[in-house]
């Protein structure tokens, strides 16, 4: 059963220097109670596609879609203001950066326990009762203390658990989170991911997982979705994407997460160049300037997505019959 299904989505920033094509018609789907990834470099879109679906768009930006069905309902015209009762109970959210989505002068009880008053409708006592459930949920050791201090109080990595635990509060069916371990260090980092594992199981929430790095859902998440300049450029089942990748985005991203062999870190390769400026979108496939691979056709029109298995598809030249004829050119 299909939570989410986005089809054709298209954000622009208009701009005094012109427009800027953020997203750029791009289409997939959520199942209930799977975990998706969305991975790319920062630019690429991943945010802003999200951002735009929950109608946190700045009022400079414009939104198109065919479709935008969530459990059901079409959200395409949704108001912000219908969009943040949704948030919160349908929908929960986890941002980078607890310090900046918490606020710095109510305690931690109060900001969990003020949506589910609002929310579900719970009376002081039961709210209060619900926020240690949840605090407890997310292994944060003697709630009933930590309800009342600041989040000052905190560390990263608890600050984050609370975070989580806001987010989950209201039972949402779908959980977003935006680079939710990117500001933490790696033993936290991995503390957080291995959370968030056991809550998906435990309370069957769908969740879109955020990332400019391939090594942090790959045991998270049942699919993966590869942007590169606003576009989809490969989606795939998380075991189609780390063993058959096609897209050479998608060769750059997994030579670039950091392998830890015996303590010591190996060289970390990134790829060279960077993304195309989407205030003047190239007319072809996006990656070109950066693709080793690139050929006459990909500077001129803009690669179709192909279909590789029911759930794999990859949008690349390289896919397409007569490529070989090149490859064997500039393999030689
Ligand atoms: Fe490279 Fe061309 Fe494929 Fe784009 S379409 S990724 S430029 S080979
Ligand atoms: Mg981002």
């Amino acid at each position: 059963m299909k939570l989410l299904q986005v089809e054709n989505l298209k954000t622009t920033f208009h701009i005094d220097a012109g427009q800027v094509q953020a997203v750029r018609g791009i289409s997939f789907h959520v199942e209930k109670g799977e975990s998706i990834g969305i991975v790319g470099e920062s630019g690429s879109g991943k945010s802003v596609s999200m951002l735009s679906l929950l109608k946190l768009l700045p009022d400079n930006a414009t939104l198109t879609a065919d479709n935008i069905l969530f459990d059901g309902a079409q959200m395409v015209n949704t108001s912000q203001k219908a969009m943040r009762k949704m948030l919160g109970r349908d929908i929960g959210m986890i941002f980078q950066d607890p310090m900046t989505s918490l606020n710095p002068l109510f305690t931690v009880g109060e900001q969990i326990i003020e949506p589910l008053r609002i929310h579900q409708k719970l009376s002081k006592e039961a709210a209060r009762q619900r926020a240690i459930e949840i605090l407890r949920m997310v292994e944060i050791p003697s709630p009933e203390k930590r309800l009342k201090q600041y989040p000052h109080e905190f560390s990263g990595g608890m600050r984050q658990r609370v975070m989580i635990a806001i987010a989950l509060s209201c039972s949402p069916k779908l959980l977003i989170a935006d680079e939710p371990t990117t500001a933490l260090d790696v033993t936290i980092q991995a503390q957080i991911l291995d959370l968030m594992r056991d809550l998906k199981d435990k309370l069957n929430v769908s969740i879109v997982m955020i990332t400019h790095d391939l090594g942090v859902i790959a045991n998270m998440c049942n699919r993966i979705i590869v942007m590169y300049g606003g576009t989809i450029v490969e989606q795939g089942t998380t075991r189609e994407i780390f063993y058959k990748p096609r897209h050479p985005y998608t060769w750059g991203l997994l030579r670039s997460i950091p392998q830890f062999t015996e303590g010591e870190k190996k060289k970390l390769i990134s790829i060279p160049g960077s993304p195309p400026d989407l205030l003047r979108p190239p007319a072809g496939c996006a990656f070109t300037s950066r693709c080793p691979y690139a050929m006459k056709v990909c500077e001129k029109q803009p690669p179709q997505s192909v279909a590789l298995s029911e759930t794999h598809q990859a949008a690349c030249w390289l896919m397409h019959p007569k490529a070989a004829n090149h490859m064997r050119e500039v393999i030689g």
